[in-house]
């Protein structure tokens, strides 16, 4: 399974792992070097009590048993854990009595006869010690010396420092993550700006460039070459569209040529019905022709951003009206009923009153088009809040589900077959070009085989 995590949260978690890595092997250094240190300060310890020991024993040699008992127990009352220091013969036999309790519960362990010197660390109960055993002599005789100690303190202070731990660390981690979090996004915060450069930069606006941050670093860099890139594409697309604007244009005169000469010929008295029809055929063929490279050279100009668009105060529900009677001679040729709903006649907008005729000729035409006789379309224009809602809908053949959001893209056409009608596929996409030069959305609903709505919302309020 593939986890696409932002970049941002990637960094956070390698900059929480790292901390976390960093972290454990400071505190398991911090652990053994303590441990260590605390372990050889008891040595130290033990190996004191085992030279005052050796001290005592040997300026006792001359002395009696009892006597050297007597300065034994009072060498054990003014020692710390005095009591657990044992004097053995080589041969393992205790040559001084226990002194107090302690020494008495103390499992002292079996004295090995060899070993010159020997360190080992015995729990006893939950309890733990450490043993040191060294020779030394006693009125010239080899003896062993076992010196014990506590090593609770010890144990305390690691297991604290171990309680420590587990508290700071998902406390450190915490920390760790936010600040990676939050160095992460300030870091990629002009990677979130190039995007949204990039991302408004369209074909209507190729001009436009990635802003370049001064630090010259990698992200400039970045913006450059993709400015770079820009100025290129720039370059091609005003090419190419040049070369449209340009053979639409030059193609007029020629087919307006070839119409009008057909025109004139049709005149000619006693034409034959084949040729009479081959030549409508021309006029028919060309009519198609000039109305496509009409709206080919207005593409054109648009994406050039040469239309020219003239705003001011029009009265929209006097254009809807005026288109709508011309299309009626239409619409009775194929017995469709065309109602008008324009409750507010002074409402006002402002743009190009041709393009918005337009416009209103595009949607109205096609639901002319696109709905067999008898059909029913409606036209409305109401104020909706702050804005104007202009709809065409229709009882059609209307548009598949899966051609919706197509409908607007040039030379677009659901399905040239399903119906007779003659079109370029441009009308849309030049309704919505004006739709947007007017700040206006143009949205499509529709029902296949039970009408489409055309809505189209232009703010009321400012200039566009
Ligand atoms: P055309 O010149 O083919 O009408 P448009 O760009 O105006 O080109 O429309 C694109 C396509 O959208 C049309 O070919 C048609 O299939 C579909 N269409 C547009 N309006 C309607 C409508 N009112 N009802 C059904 N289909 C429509």
């Amino acid at each position: 399974m593939r986890f696409n995590l932002s970049i941002s949260l990637r960094l956070t978690l390698w900059f929480s792992a790292i901390f976390l890595c960093g972290f454990v092997v400071f505190g398991v250094f911090i652990w053994f070097d303590l441990s260590a240190s605390l372990g050889s300060g008891k040595d130290r310890t033990l190996g004191r009590r085992y030279e005052r020991m050796v001290d005592l024993l040997k300026h006792a040699e001359k002395d009696s048993d009892a006597l050297l008992q007597t300065k034994y127990r009072e060498f054990v009352d003014a020692t710390p854990e005095g009591g657990l220091i044992q004097v053995y013969s080589l041969s393992g036999e205790r040559l001084l009595p226990q002194a107090g309790s302690a020494a008495m519960q103390f499992p002292w362990p079996a004295v090995p006869s060899a070993l010159a010197e020997y360190r080992s660390d015995v729990w006893i109960g939950n309890h733990p010690y450490r043993i040191y055993l060294r020779s030394a002599t006693l009125n010239g005789a080899p003896v062993r010396i076992c010196v014990a100690g506590s090593l609770m303190d010890n144990v305390s202070l690691l297991a604290r420092l171990d309680e420590i731990f587990e508290r700071s660390i998902p406390a450190m981690l915490l920390i760790s993550a936010l600040a990676g979090y939050f160095i992460s996004h300030r870091a990629l915060r002009p990677v979130v700006r190039l995007t949204e450069s990039a991302r408004s930069i369209t074909i209507g606006n190729l001009a436009a460039r990635l802003p370049v941050s001064p630090a010259g670093d990698e992200l400039a860099q970045l913006a450059e070459t993709c400015n770079e890139m820009l100025s290129r594409l720039e370059e091609a697309v005003k090419r190419i569209t040049q070369f449209t604007a340009d053979a639409s244009h030059e193609l007029r005169s020629p087919i307006s040529f070839i119409r009008t000469t057909s025109e004139y010929a049709l005149r000619t008295p006693g034409l034959d019905a084949e040729t009479t029809e081959a030549f409508e055929n021309i006029v028919s063929e060309t009519e198609h022709s000039s109305s496509l490279l009409e709206d080919m050279l207005l593409l054109a100009r648009t994406d050039a951003g040469r239309a020219q668009i003239v705003y001011e105060q029009v009265y929209m529900a006097e254009i809807v009206r005026e288109v709508v009677a011309r299309m009626r001679v239409v619409a009775k040729e194929k017995r469709q009923r065309i109602v008008e709903r324009l409750p507010d006649a002074r409402l006002q907008l402002s743009g190009d009153a041709m393009l918005l005729r337009r416009l209103v000729w595009i949607l109205v035409d096609n639901a002319v088009k696109y709905t067999p006789c008898e059909g029913r379309i409606e036209v409305a224009l109401v104020r909706n809040e702050q804005r104007a809602l202009f709809t065409v809908s229709d009882n059609g053949i209307g548009i598949p589900e899966t051609s919706l959001p197509h409908i607007f893209d040039r030379f677009f056409r659901v399905d040239a077959s399903r119906g007779e009608q003659e079109g370029t596929g441009l009308g849309l996409a030049i309704g919505k070009w004006i739709a947007e030069a007017h700040r206006a959305t143009i949205t499509a609903r529709s029902i296949d085989q039970a009408g489409t709505t055309f809505e189209v919302a232009f703010p009321l309020n400012g200039n566009p």
